[in-house]
């Protein structure tokens, strides 16, 4: 089985995070490190959607980033943001530190209060 991380303890409510959206397939939450006024990870929630990284997605998990970046856009949208960045990090030579893959959503601009 592989090894839960840090964002699967956040996923299960097990080490708390500011959770900014949640419905049955992904959870959004502030990063803890914020490089941006607007700093958010996206995962999936769905253990059949559990990819550790970009570089281990297959022809089976191929629909988990559009779902992130589709999520990002329409949370994004709701929240008035009209300039963002979406990045994933790849490996850890790509920065990657947690390995459950995550979109980065960053903005310039603030979430709506
Ligand atoms: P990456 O480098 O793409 O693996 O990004 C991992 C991100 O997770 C980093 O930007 C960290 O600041 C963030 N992070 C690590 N631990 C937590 C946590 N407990 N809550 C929220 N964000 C975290």
């Amino acid at each position: 089985m592989t090894e839960r991380t840090i964002f699967h303890k956040i996923r299960d409510r097990e080490i708390p995070a500011d959770i900014v959206y949640e419905d049955e397939d992904v959870l959004i939450f502030q990063d803890i490190h914020p490089k941006a006024p607007t700093h958010l990870l996206l995962i999936a929630k769905k253990d059949a959607d559990f990819v550790p990284s970009i570089a281990d997605v297959t022809e089976e998990t191929a629909h988990v980033p559009l779902l992130l970046i589709r999520k990002a856009q329409q949370f994004a949208r709701e929240q008035g943001i009209d300039g963002y960045k979406l990045t994933f990090h790849v490996g850890r030579g790509g920065g990657q530190e947690v390995f459950y893959l995550h979109l980065h959503f960053m903005s310039q601009q603030q979430l709506a209060s």
